[in-house]
């Protein structure tokens, strides 16, 4: 505490690395200001509420494995709220949904739907008994896998499995294409969800309780865009509109492509990171007057995802009610309908109506009579959606951390930093106040 009191700390952007970073820091002693563009916090960890659905713009759910994030919940005395999600998820395939339990994809669901043979589940499980699974929140410690493509890597050890379950949760969970995403992200996404224990959580009032919660117990300054970052030997000038602030540190929490624009001095290696590439995301949230979980294969179903062989405009699907009943009125619905990466690029300037009726066709194959039953549709967009993993980003990653020197000015944070969830972005932003509070 003693040595943090006469330090002054900003941190940018007000997503959930960057109150992580803020909350640890003002904890240590040291005054703090988050700088925030937008009017609210949390990023992409955003929630809303309109004719008495709750939906998630980002971030649509936990899984019990988030350490760092139920430990947050529990310090902002939040676990009251948490909900567990219907156990239930489905993969459509061959014209139909095949149900499965979400924290056990590589179980005796996909063999008797058919998606998996013994010969695959046998194979799977020879190849991962045998591997340690790093932290799943710090990127940087799954260096040593980093080395390989994950649809290489998956083809001959995973069947059928890599087609019909490992791509399409890295292509509808996350937005990359296996051909493109190292094993070491893919590894890291079967750890999380292939290993039979893991529940998967929302908060009653909004995912973005959470960064509502922690934005209280700092000071935050909204509607305050940073421009530029510059950093000397013996502080960091900050250059908002109109203003200048002097600070001891930064810790710069914005996405990638916004970072190298804010710190243009960075070194090879923080330039090599802020040129992280992004899938886009669009998502389609419509609310209908009626439910889907007495159609076959969707019964209480929290979420769908696509295989490609079967894929047209929607790569996956989430479905509200199984989150939580709370989420929609009674006999209602909200389906989050997740455009593919390539069409989220392509329709991202479009106007909402020539989105929805781009998607309408296939939200009619998937939910047949969604749109003759809809209430109300809200189109999200992200172009900065989820960042991808090629391979190289977890060594290059280990190597920023490795070589910071201890009275480093400038920290990048978010979750480009680490994996592409919110686990891992809080892992970011903790790990770079431990740094600046270790000075
Ligand atoms: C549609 C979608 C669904 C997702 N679903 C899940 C999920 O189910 N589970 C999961 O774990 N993860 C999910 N994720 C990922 C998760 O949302 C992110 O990993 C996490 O929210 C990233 O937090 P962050 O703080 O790194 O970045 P952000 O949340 O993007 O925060 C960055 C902040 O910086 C601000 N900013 C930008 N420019 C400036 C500037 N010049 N000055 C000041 N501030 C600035 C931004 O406004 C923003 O508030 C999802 C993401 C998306 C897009």
């Amino acid at each position: 505490m003693g040595k943090m009191a006469n330090r002054r700390v900003v941190v940018v952007g007000a997503g959930i690395a960057g109150l992580s970073a803020a909350l640890r820091i003002r904890q240590a002693g040291a005054e703090v200001t988050v700088f925030e563009s937008s009017d609210r916090v949390g990023g992409r960890t955003s929630s809303e509420t309109h004719d008495g659905y709750l939906y998630e713009r980002g971030t649509q759910f936990f899984t019990s494995t988030y350490r760092n994030a139920l430990g947050l919940i529990k310090e902002m005395g939040l676990q009251a709220e948490l909900r567990s999600t219907s156990p239930w998820i489905t993969v459509f395939n061959d014209g139909r949904p095949h149900r499965m339990p979400s924290g056990m994809l590589f179980g005796v669901y996909a063999l008797t739907s058919g998606l998996l043979s013994v010969r695959d589940l046998a194979r799977f499980t020879w190849h991962t008994t045998s591997l340690r699974w790093p932290a799943l929140d710090n990127y940087s410690a799954w260096a040593a896998y980093d080395d390989q493509d994950a649809a290489s890597w998956s083809a001959p050890r995973l069947g059928r499995g890599a087609e019909f379950l490992l791509e399409p949760v890295l292509a509808g969970g996350m937005m990359q294409r296996i051909e493109e995403t190292s094993r070491a992200c893919a590894l890291a996404v079967l750890a999380m969800t292939a290993n039979g224990r893991s529940k998967d959580l929302t908060l009653a009032r909004g995912n973005d309780s959470l960064p509502r919660a922690m934005a209280a117990r700092v000071d935050v300054k909204l509607e305050a865009p940073v421009q530029a970052v510059e950093a000397a030997p013996d502080g960091v000038t900050v250059r908002l509109s109109g203003e200048t602030v002097h600070a001891d540190a930064v810790v710069l929490a914005t996405t990638a492509s916004v970072a190298a624009g804010i710190y243009r001095a960075g070194d090879k290696i923080e330039r090599e990171l802020m040129a992280t590439p992004y899938g886009s995301v669009i998502k389609v949230g419509l609310a209908t007057k009626r439910d889907w979980s007495h159609d076959p294969g969707l019964s209480n179903v929290w979420a769908m995802m696509i295989p490609r062989g079967a894929r047209r405009e929607i790569v996956s699907v989430t479905i509200e009610s199984a989150k939580d009943p709370e989420r929609v009125t009674r006999g209602g619905e909200m389906l989050n309908l997740f455009v593919t990466a390539d069409n989220a690029e392509r329709m991202m300037d479009w106007p909402d109506e020539q989105v929805e009726s781009a998607v309408a066709a296939d939200v009619e194959r998937l939910f047949p009579g969604a749109f003759a039953a809809k209430q109300f549709t809200r189109v999200v967009r992200w172009r900065e959606g989820m960042p991808k993993s090629p391979v190289g980003r977890a060594r290059a990653l280990a190597e920023y951390r490795r070589t910071r020197p201890r009275d480093g000015r400038v920290w990048l944070a978010g979750d480009y930093m680490g994996m592409p969830w919110l686990e891992s972005a809080i892992e970011t932003g903790t790990w770079a106040a431990g740094r600046i509070v270790e000075g």
